[in-house]
């Protein structure tokens, strides 16, 4: 690997990308953000990628004029974000964006046979069938970012897939962690997004407060490892040293551990097969006290539920509501809605749509916007 595309550069996961590919000597082709210029013109600056992508015509154009004596083209929208992904120069492409806004731009990186070093689960959560398919199709690689997902795709390596019983994906369980839903209703966004071991992008960290994340991966890990609902269990592990663990037919467990740092999982991505000395600092296992293990309260955290049904049943839904969970926690972080009030209207929007059983490409991206309209119009 020597050249790689970023899209979400300025994101939390884009920044530990930009210091991993530093640490690994590899070159940048193209870069894609929107709302953070100023970050935007200094990584083009400094790493001088051919391509900048960002989504807003009127940030590109600011960026046109504040990079004019450079060569980087900037170009905007999702013609922009597409062709970020799918510039020839690289040979893998992080997807890091937050939203089902990587839907498409991870399509065409696909197309293109590149490697895809996926952290946006939205993607998969949206249209995983139609993701693996054409990546099968196209012999391209999805390696994961994903914490527990990496931990799941090193445990599984060199392992004959019949013989896996289950996978086990671990959670924090959050800031909230042990609460009941009505004494966090009114939780302030400072208080949902304060993360007890992991320090992330607002979106997340939301998702993660109310365990809408742990659902989100529940569906990213049955299409990354084709595995069915009911072979996946999540676990309350509060100290986020094993990041996921397979079970075997014979009943033996694999895990993998680490410290909480996203550049580790970030660069095996980019490496794998190989591993090489990374970023992330080691584990001292002697200073581990203990390690704790507890089944998720899904009475009290009914993202978590709701997420397991829609992974069940399938179709378009685990697409319409991942939509309206960015919306309703949008409108949360805008204070338009209490933390509580973002299971009713994700809820509720799942309630308004039509199910749709093997939706295309179109179907999903409809499915999308309807219910990011059912969300809006939400009232607590
Ligand atoms: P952040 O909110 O920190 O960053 C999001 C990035 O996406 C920013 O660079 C932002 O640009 C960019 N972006 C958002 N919308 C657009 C758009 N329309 N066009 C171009 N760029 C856009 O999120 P994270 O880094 O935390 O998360 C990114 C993804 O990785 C998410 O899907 C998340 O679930 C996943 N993930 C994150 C982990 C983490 O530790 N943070 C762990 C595992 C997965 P700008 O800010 O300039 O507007
Ligand atoms: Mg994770």
């Amino acid at each position: 690997m020597k050249t790689i595309s970023i899209l979400g550069s300025t994101g939390s996961i884009g920044r530990q990308t930009i210091e991993a590919a530093q640490h690994l000597s590899l070159r940048v082709a193209a870069l894609a953000g929107n709302r953070n210029t100023a970050l935007l013109e200094e990584q083009a600056r400094r790493l001088r990628p051919a391509l900048l992508a960002v989504w807003d015509e009127s940030n590109a154009k600011d960026l046109r004029i504040a990079l004019a004596d450079t060569d980087v083209r900037v170009v905007s929208g999702m013609d922009g974000l597409m062709e970020a992904a799918s510039l020839p120069e690289a040979e893998a492409v992080v997807t890091a964006v937050s939203g089902s806004v990587g839907l498409q731009p991870t399509l065409c990186a696909i197309r293109e046979k590149k490697r895809i070093c996926l952290a946006n689960k939205e993607t998969l959560v949206c249209a995983g069938e139609l993701v693996m398919a054409e990546a099968a199709k196209q012999g391209a690689e999805i390696l994961p970012v994903d914490s527990e997902h990496s931990a799941i795709f090193q445990c599984l390596d060199g392992h004959d897939p019949k013989e896996v019983k289950k996978l086990l994906l671990t959670a924090s369980g959050g800031p909230f962690r042990g609460k009941k839903l009505q004494e966090v209703y009114y939780a302030a966004p400072e208080d949902a997004i304060a993360h007890p071991n992991w320090s992330m992008g607002a979106k997340i960290s939301v998702d993660s407060a109310t365990m809408m994340n742990k659902g989100l991966e529940f569906i990213e890990a049955m299409h990354l490892f084709g595995v069915t609902p009911e072979q996946i269990e999540v676990l309350i592990h509060p100290e986020s040293v094993i990041h996921s663990m397979v079970e075997y037919t014979d009943g033996s467990v694999l895990a993998q551990c680490g410290t909480a740092d996203m550049r580790l999982p970030i660069q095996y991505a980019l490496t794998y097969p190989a591993r090489m000395p990374s970023l992330a600092g080691s584990l001292d296992f002697a200073k581990l006290a203990s390690l704790h293990f507890m089944a998720p309260d899904l009475e009290n955290t009914p993202c978590l539920a709701l997420a397991i049904d829609c992974a069940k049943r399938g179709g378009n839904l685990p697409a319409a509501m991942s939509a309206a969970n960015e919306l309703a926690v949008s409108r949360f972080l805008n204070r338009e809605l209490p933390f509580g009030a973002i299971y009713e209207c994700v809820a509720a929007a799942l309630d308004s749509i039509d199910i749709v059983e093997n939706p295309t490409l179109d179907a999903l991206l409809e499915t999308d916007r309807a219910a990011r309209e059912a969300a809006a119009a939400f009232q607590a």
